[in-house]
Protein backbone atom coordinates (compact mmCIF):
# COMPACT_ATOMS: atom_id res chain seq x y z
CA UNK A 1 0.00 0.00 0.00
CA UNK A 2 1.56 3.38 -0.68
CA UNK A 3 2.30 5.36 2.43
CA UNK A 4 0.26 8.29 2.73
CA UNK A 5 1.20 11.26 4.94
CA UNK A 6 -0.87 12.02 7.33
CA UNK A 7 -0.58 15.88 7.86
CA UNK A 8 -4.17 16.71 9.24
CA UNK A 9 -5.14 17.99 12.69
CA UNK A 10 -7.01 14.20 13.76
CA UNK A 11 -6.23 12.12 13.28
CA UNK A 12 -2.93 12.46 13.35
CA UNK A 13 -0.31 9.52 12.21
CA UNK A 14 0.46 6.75 14.96
CA UNK A 15 3.98 5.65 16.31
CA UNK A 16 5.12 2.72 15.49
CA UNK A 17 5.39 1.49 19.42
CA UNK A 18 1.00 2.28 19.47
CA UNK A 19 0.72 0.57 15.96
CA UNK A 20 2.68 -1.99 17.65
CA UNK A 21 0.27 -2.45 20.82
CA UNK A 22 -2.64 -1.51 18.46
CA UNK A 23 -2.24 -5.16 17.00
CA UNK A 24 -1.87 -7.53 19.92
CA UNK A 25 -4.64 -9.52 20.39
CA UNK A 26 -7.70 -8.29 22.25
CA UNK A 27 -7.95 -9.32 25.82
CA UNK A 28 -11.04 -9.26 28.08
CA UNK A 29 -11.51 -6.24 29.95
CA UNK A 30 -12.66 -7.27 33.41
CA UNK A 31 -9.02 -8.85 34.13
CA UNK A 32 -6.41 -7.85 36.14
CA UNK A 33 -4.27 -7.53 33.08
CA UNK A 34 -6.61 -4.78 31.22
CA UNK A 35 -6.34 -3.26 34.97
CA UNK A 36 -2.66 -2.67 34.65
CA UNK A 37 -3.27 -1.07 31.58
CA UNK A 38 -5.89 1.39 32.68
CA UNK A 39 -3.75 2.11 35.51
CA UNK A 40 -0.88 3.09 33.53
CA UNK A 41 -3.23 4.86 31.03
CA UNK A 42 -4.78 6.94 33.79
CA UNK A 43 -1.32 7.70 35.51
CA UNK A 44 0.50 8.62 32.07
CA UNK A 45 -2.73 10.94 31.18
CA UNK A 46 -2.63 12.76 34.56
CA UNK A 47 0.93 13.49 33.64
CA UNK A 48 -0.01 14.95 30.56
CA UNK A 49 -3.00 16.53 31.62
CA UNK A 50 -1.18 17.85 34.49
CA UNK A 51 -3.63 16.58 37.50
CA UNK A 52 -4.36 15.13 40.32
CA UNK A 53 -7.94 14.90 39.31
CA UNK A 54 -10.08 11.51 38.52
CA UNK A 55 -9.92 11.32 34.08
CA UNK A 56 -12.75 9.24 33.16
CA UNK A 57 -12.58 7.32 29.90
CA UNK A 58 -15.53 7.16 27.65
CA UNK A 59 -15.59 4.92 24.00
CA UNK A 60 -16.18 8.10 22.25
CA UNK A 61 -14.98 10.51 20.07
CA UNK A 62 -13.96 13.68 21.74
CA UNK A 63 -17.79 15.03 21.34
CA UNK A 64 -18.69 12.62 23.42
CA UNK A 65 -16.38 13.98 26.33
CA UNK A 66 -17.96 17.49 25.80
CA UNK A 67 -21.17 15.82 25.50
CA UNK A 68 -20.33 13.92 28.88
CA UNK A 69 -19.52 17.70 30.43
CA UNK A 70 -22.50 19.71 29.09
CA UNK A 71 -25.27 16.93 30.56
CA UNK A 72 -23.66 16.24 33.23
CA UNK A 73 -22.77 19.95 34.78
CA UNK A 74 -26.04 21.89 33.61
CA UNK A 75 -29.14 21.06 34.38
CA UNK A 76 -32.10 22.54 32.34
CA UNK A 77 -32.80 26.34 32.29
CA UNK A 78 -28.84 27.17 33.56
CA UNK A 79 -27.16 29.74 32.19
CA UNK A 80 -23.47 29.24 30.60
CA UNK A 81 -21.37 30.60 28.42
CA UNK A 82 -19.77 29.56 25.58
CA UNK A 83 -17.27 31.15 23.16
CA UNK A 84 -17.61 30.70 19.64
CA UNK A 85 -14.81 31.28 17.24
CA UNK A 86 -14.94 28.58 14.84
CA UNK A 87 -16.68 25.77 14.71
CA UNK A 88 -15.76 23.31 17.54
CA UNK A 89 -16.69 26.81 19.67
CA UNK A 90 -20.06 26.56 18.11
CA UNK A 91 -20.58 22.55 19.57
CA UNK A 92 -20.53 23.59 23.01
CA UNK A 93 -23.83 26.35 22.24
CA UNK A 94 -25.10 23.43 20.22
CA UNK A 95 -24.84 20.74 23.14
CA UNK A 96 -25.89 23.59 25.96
CA UNK A 97 -29.00 23.61 23.59
CA UNK A 98 -29.67 20.02 22.95
CA UNK A 99 -29.83 20.06 26.89
CA UNK A 100 -32.08 22.70 27.45
CA UNK A 101 -29.41 24.82 28.97
CA UNK A 102 -29.16 28.68 28.39
CA UNK A 103 -25.89 29.62 26.63
CA UNK A 104 -24.99 33.08 26.94
CA UNK A 105 -22.66 33.29 23.42
CA UNK A 106 -19.51 35.58 22.99
CA UNK A 107 -18.69 35.81 19.42
CA UNK A 108 -15.25 35.93 18.79
CA UNK A 109 -14.14 37.09 15.35
CA UNK A 110 -12.69 33.52 13.41
CA UNK A 111 -8.78 33.77 13.36
CA UNK A 112 -8.67 35.02 16.54
CA UNK A 113 -8.63 34.44 20.42
CA UNK A 114 -11.14 35.33 23.13
CA UNK A 115 -10.00 38.48 25.56
CA UNK A 116 -10.53 37.24 29.10
CA UNK A 117 -12.27 40.67 29.83
CA UNK A 118 -15.10 39.74 28.02
CA UNK A 119 -15.82 36.46 29.64
CA UNK A 120 -15.37 38.79 33.07
CA UNK A 121 -17.71 41.08 31.80
CA UNK A 122 -20.36 38.80 30.76
CA UNK A 123 -19.92 36.80 34.08
CA UNK A 124 -20.16 39.94 36.23
CA UNK A 125 -23.41 40.92 34.39
CA UNK A 126 -25.16 37.43 34.58
CA UNK A 127 -24.97 36.28 38.41
CA UNK A 128 -25.65 32.52 38.39
CA UNK A 129 -23.92 30.89 35.28
CA UNK A 130 -23.27 27.56 36.20
CA UNK A 131 -20.21 26.83 33.64
CA UNK A 132 -18.04 28.65 31.12
CA UNK A 133 -17.40 26.43 28.07
CA UNK A 134 -13.74 27.59 25.75
CA UNK A 135 -11.83 25.63 23.52
CA UNK A 136 -7.90 25.62 23.41
CA UNK A 137 -7.37 24.83 20.21
CA UNK A 138 -9.78 26.02 17.69
CA UNK A 139 -8.65 23.43 14.78
CA UNK A 140 -11.00 25.16 11.92
CA UNK A 141 -9.11 28.50 12.97
CA UNK A 142 -5.85 27.28 14.34
CA UNK A 143 -6.13 29.44 17.63
CA UNK A 144 -4.88 28.99 20.69
CA UNK A 145 -6.63 30.45 23.49
CA UNK A 146 -4.74 31.74 26.57
CA UNK A 147 -6.46 29.28 29.11
CA UNK A 148 -4.45 30.19 32.06
CA UNK A 149 -5.64 34.20 31.75
CA UNK A 150 -9.46 32.72 31.28
CA UNK A 151 -8.75 29.96 34.59
CA UNK A 152 -7.74 33.44 36.75
CA UNK A 153 -11.01 35.18 35.87
CA UNK A 154 -13.38 32.37 36.12
CA UNK A 155 -11.93 30.55 39.49
CA UNK A 156 -12.77 33.87 40.72
CA UNK A 157 -16.70 32.85 40.61
CA UNK A 158 -18.98 30.26 41.05
CA UNK A 159 -18.60 29.04 37.82
CA UNK A 160 -16.82 26.04 36.19
CA UNK A 161 -14.25 26.25 33.83
CA UNK A 162 -14.78 23.55 31.08
CA UNK A 163 -12.05 23.33 28.26
CA UNK A 164 -12.21 21.74 24.85
CA UNK A 165 -8.17 20.67 24.68
CA UNK A 166 -8.89 17.84 21.71
CA UNK A 167 -6.38 19.33 20.02
CA UNK A 168 -4.39 20.79 22.48
CA UNK A 169 -3.27 18.19 24.96
CA UNK A 170 0.10 17.15 24.51
CA UNK A 171 0.37 19.65 22.43
CA UNK A 172 0.72 23.10 23.74
CA UNK A 173 0.52 23.47 27.73
CA UNK A 174 -2.40 23.10 29.72
CA UNK A 175 -1.98 22.81 33.85
CA UNK A 176 -4.97 21.81 34.99
CA UNK A 177 -4.32 21.94 38.22
CA UNK A 178 -1.95 25.10 38.77
CA UNK A 179 -3.86 26.87 36.61
CA UNK A 180 -7.32 25.62 37.96
CA UNK A 181 -9.03 24.58 35.05
CA UNK A 182 -12.18 22.28 36.12
CA UNK A 183 -12.43 20.64 33.66
CA UNK A 184 -10.87 18.83 30.28
CA UNK A 185 -12.23 17.38 27.98
CA UNK A 186 -9.87 15.63 25.04
CA UNK A 187 -9.29 12.56 23.16
CA UNK A 188 -7.24 10.03 21.47
CA UNK A 189 -6.81 10.85 18.02
CA UNK A 190 -4.97 14.01 18.26
CA UNK A 191 -2.01 14.57 20.30
CA UNK A 192 -2.61 11.41 21.81
CA UNK A 193 -1.18 9.76 18.18
CA UNK A 194 -4.22 7.20 18.50
CA UNK A 195 -7.07 5.98 16.44
CA UNK A 196 -10.35 8.02 17.09
CA UNK A 197 -12.83 6.08 19.70
CA UNK A 198 -11.49 7.01 23.01
CA UNK A 199 -12.08 10.22 25.12
CA UNK A 200 -10.98 11.41 28.39
CA UNK A 201 -12.44 14.04 30.70
CA UNK A 202 -10.84 15.09 33.63
CA UNK A 203 -13.22 16.13 36.40
CA UNK A 204 -12.13 18.56 40.00
CA UNK A 205 -14.19 18.58 42.97
CA UNK A 206 -15.44 21.89 42.57
CA UNK A 207 -17.48 20.43 39.17
CA UNK A 208 -18.24 17.24 40.89
CA UNK A 209 -20.59 19.54 42.84
CA UNK A 210 -22.48 20.49 40.08
CA UNK A 211 -22.81 16.49 38.62
CA UNK A 212 -24.49 15.70 41.78
CA UNK A 213 -26.90 18.40 41.66
CA UNK A 214 -27.96 17.99 37.60
CA UNK A 215 -31.52 17.74 36.84
CA UNK A 216 -30.78 16.28 33.53
CA UNK A 217 -31.04 12.91 32.10
CA UNK A 218 -27.96 11.10 31.32
CA UNK A 219 -26.99 7.15 31.14
CA UNK A 220 -23.96 6.38 28.70
CA UNK A 221 -22.53 9.41 29.80
CA UNK A 222 -23.19 9.41 33.57
CA UNK A 223 -19.98 11.14 35.32
CA UNK A 224 -21.44 9.69 38.53
CA UNK A 225 -20.98 5.93 37.01
CA UNK A 226 -18.01 6.61 35.73
CA UNK A 227 -16.45 7.88 39.00
CA UNK A 228 -17.72 4.76 40.61
CA UNK A 229 -15.89 2.58 38.05
CA UNK A 230 -13.13 4.47 38.55
CA UNK A 231 -12.52 3.62 42.35
CA UNK A 232 -12.33 0.09 41.11
CA UNK A 233 -10.19 0.92 38.72
CA UNK A 234 -13.16 -0.06 35.50
CA UNK A 235 -14.99 1.35 33.41
CA UNK A 236 -19.09 1.10 33.21
CA UNK A 237 -19.16 0.31 29.71
CA UNK A 238 -17.00 -2.16 27.40
CA UNK A 239 -14.04 0.08 26.90
CA UNK A 240 -12.02 0.90 23.54
CA UNK A 241 -9.81 -1.86 24.85
CA UNK A 242 -7.23 -1.67 22.40
CA UNK A 243 -6.78 2.15 21.99
CA UNK A 244 -6.52 1.99 25.71
CA UNK A 245 -3.51 -0.50 25.16
CA UNK A 246 -2.08 1.76 22.72
CA UNK A 247 -2.54 4.52 24.99
CA UNK A 248 0.04 3.28 27.25
CA UNK A 249 2.36 3.39 24.75
CA UNK A 250 1.89 6.88 23.22
CA UNK A 251 1.96 8.34 26.69
CA UNK A 252 4.92 6.34 27.25
CA UNK A 253 6.69 8.24 24.56
CA UNK A 254 5.74 11.51 26.07
CA UNK A 255 6.69 10.94 29.17
CA UNK A 256 9.73 9.74 28.21
CA UNK A 257 11.06 12.68 26.07
CA UNK A 258 9.32 14.58 28.96
CA UNK A 259 6.46 17.09 28.59
CA UNK A 260 8.49 20.58 28.07
CA UNK A 261 10.66 18.90 25.44
CA UNK A 262 7.77 17.33 23.84
CA UNK A 263 5.99 20.51 23.71
CA UNK A 264 9.46 21.80 22.10
CA UNK A 265 8.98 19.86 19.03
CA UNK A 266 5.73 20.30 18.37
CA UNK A 267 6.42 24.33 18.33
CA UNK A 268 9.70 23.58 16.51
CA UNK A 269 7.92 21.58 13.62
CA UNK A 270 5.10 24.22 13.80
CA UNK A 271 7.89 27.12 13.28
CA UNK A 272 9.44 25.09 10.60
CA UNK A 273 5.84 24.55 8.89
CA UNK A 274 5.11 28.60 8.96
CA UNK A 275 8.43 29.93 7.98
CA UNK A 276 7.78 27.41 5.01
CA UNK A 277 4.47 28.77 4.14
CA UNK A 278 5.68 32.18 4.24
CA UNK A 279 8.80 32.02 2.13
CA UNK A 280 6.18 30.18 -0.58
CA UNK A 281 4.42 33.65 -0.72
CA UNK A 282 1.58 32.70 1.36
CA UNK A 283 -0.26 34.37 4.44
CA UNK A 284 -1.46 32.72 7.31
CA UNK A 285 -5.23 33.15 8.38
CA UNK A 286 -4.42 33.10 11.96
CA UNK A 287 -3.97 35.89 14.29
CA UNK A 288 0.05 35.87 14.92
CA UNK A 289 -0.44 36.22 18.35
CA UNK A 290 -2.94 33.32 19.05
CA UNK A 291 -0.79 30.70 16.67
CA UNK A 292 -1.07 27.26 18.50
CA UNK A 293 1.79 24.42 17.80
CA UNK A 294 -1.29 22.18 16.39
CA UNK A 295 -1.35 23.20 12.98
CA UNK A 296 -0.97 26.10 10.53
CA UNK A 297 -3.99 27.32 8.72
CA UNK A 298 -2.68 29.17 5.18
CA UNK A 299 -4.93 31.37 3.36
CA UNK A 300 -5.44 29.76 -0.28
CA UNK A 301 -3.84 32.35 -2.43
CA UNK A 302 -5.96 34.61 -4.95
CA UNK A 303 -7.08 32.69 -8.32
CA UNK A 304 -5.92 29.09 -6.75
CA UNK A 305 -8.59 26.86 -6.23
CA UNK A 306 -8.13 25.42 -2.57
CA UNK A 307 -9.89 22.37 -2.58
CA UNK A 308 -8.18 21.13 -5.73
CA UNK A 309 -5.06 21.94 -4.19
CA UNK A 310 -5.88 19.51 -0.68
CA UNK A 311 -7.64 17.15 -3.47
CA UNK A 312 -4.37 16.50 -5.66
CA UNK A 313 -2.10 16.54 -2.83
CA UNK A 314 -3.92 13.95 -0.74
CA UNK A 315 -4.81 11.87 -4.46
CA UNK A 316 -1.80 12.42 -6.42
CA UNK A 317 0.71 12.73 -3.90
CA UNK A 318 -0.20 10.92 -0.75
CA UNK A 319 -0.05 14.31 1.15
CA UNK A 320 -2.85 14.49 3.14
CA UNK A 321 -3.74 18.13 4.38
CA UNK A 322 -7.09 19.39 5.48
CA UNK A 323 -9.06 21.86 3.83
CA UNK A 324 -10.92 25.20 5.34
CA UNK A 325 -14.62 24.02 7.27
CA UNK A 326 -17.61 25.76 7.17
CA UNK A 327 -17.36 28.97 6.00
CA UNK A 328 -13.61 28.32 5.53
CA UNK A 329 -14.40 25.53 3.15
CA UNK A 330 -12.44 26.23 -0.46
CA UNK A 331 -10.82 29.93 1.36
CA UNK A 332 -7.99 27.80 3.63
CA UNK A 333 -6.23 24.55 3.62
CA UNK A 334 -4.69 23.51 7.54
CA UNK A 335 -1.41 21.47 7.75
CA UNK A 336 -1.22 19.78 10.94
CA UNK A 337 2.35 19.27 12.46
CA UNK A 338 0.83 17.83 15.83
CA UNK A 339 1.92 14.44 17.61
CA UNK A 340 4.69 12.04 16.45
CA UNK A 341 4.77 14.23 12.59
CA UNK A 342 8.86 14.31 11.89
CA UNK A 343 11.00 16.53 10.12
CA UNK A 344 10.89 14.20 7.03
CA UNK A 345 7.44 14.51 7.14
CA UNK A 346 7.04 18.50 7.09
CA UNK A 347 9.88 18.64 4.41
CA UNK A 348 8.05 15.83 2.03
CA UNK A 349 4.95 17.69 2.45
CA UNK A 350 5.95 21.44 1.87
CA UNK A 351 8.01 19.86 -1.11
CA UNK A 352 4.85 18.29 -2.37
CA UNK A 353 3.18 21.23 -1.39
CA UNK A 354 5.59 23.44 -3.67
CA UNK A 355 4.82 21.39 -6.46
CA UNK A 356 1.52 21.20 -6.80
CA UNK A 357 1.09 25.15 -6.12
CA UNK A 358 3.77 25.38 -9.18
CA UNK A 359 1.16 23.42 -11.62
CA UNK A 360 -1.10 25.75 -10.50
CA UNK A 361 0.88 28.81 -11.19
CA UNK A 362 1.38 30.50 -8.06
CA UNK A 363 4.31 32.39 -8.35
CA UNK A 364 7.52 31.74 -5.68
CA UNK A 365 11.11 30.95 -5.97
CA UNK A 366 11.23 26.74 -6.62
CA UNK A 367 12.61 25.59 -3.17
CA UNK A 368 12.29 28.17 -1.10
CA UNK A 369 9.65 26.35 1.43
CA UNK A 370 11.32 23.41 1.78
CA UNK A 371 14.64 25.73 2.09
CA UNK A 372 13.01 27.57 4.79
CA UNK A 373 11.94 24.88 7.10
CA UNK A 374 15.34 22.96 6.55
CA UNK A 375 16.92 26.58 7.98
CA UNK A 376 14.95 25.96 11.13
CA UNK A 377 15.68 22.61 11.66
CA UNK A 378 19.06 22.87 11.12
CA UNK A 379 19.62 25.46 13.52
CA UNK A 380 17.87 23.39 16.21
CA UNK A 381 17.53 19.84 16.77
CA UNK A 382 14.35 18.13 17.17
CA UNK A 383 15.71 16.64 20.04
CA UNK A 384 12.93 13.78 20.56
N1 LIG B 1 -12.96 19.94 19.59
C1 LIG B 1 -11.91 20.19 18.81
C2 LIG B 1 -11.06 21.37 19.11
C3 LIG B 1 -11.64 19.33 17.75
O1 LIG B 1 -10.60 19.59 16.97
C4 LIG B 1 -12.46 18.22 17.51
C5 LIG B 1 -12.18 17.27 16.38
N2 LIG B 1 -11.78 17.82 15.21
C6 LIG B 1 -13.56 18.05 18.35
C7 LIG B 1 -13.76 18.91 19.39
C8 LIG B 1 -14.54 16.96 18.14
O2 LIG B 1 -14.00 15.78 18.23
P1 LIG B 1 -14.61 14.50 17.46
O3 LIG B 1 -14.67 14.79 16.01
O4 LIG B 1 -13.57 13.52 17.84
O5 LIG B 1 -15.92 14.21 18.07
Amino acid sequence: MERNILLTPGPTMIPQEAREALARPIIHHRTPQFQQNIKDAIAGLQYVFQTKNEIYLLASSGTGAMEAAVCNLLSPGDKAITVEGGKFGERWTELCHAYGANPLVIQVEWGKAVEPKQIKELLDKNKGVKAVFITQIETSTGVLTDIKAVADVVKKTDAVLVVDSVSGLGVNDLKTDAWGVDVVASASHKGFMLPPGLAFISVNAKAYKLIEQSKNRRYYFDLRASKKAFAATDTPFTPAIGIVIGLVESLNLIKKAGLDKWFARQALLAKATREAVKALGLTMYTHPSCLANALTAVNVPQGIDGEKLVKTLRDVHGITMAGGQAELKGKIFRIAHMGCVSEQDILTGISFLERVLGEMNHRFIKGAGVKAAEDVFHTKEIGV
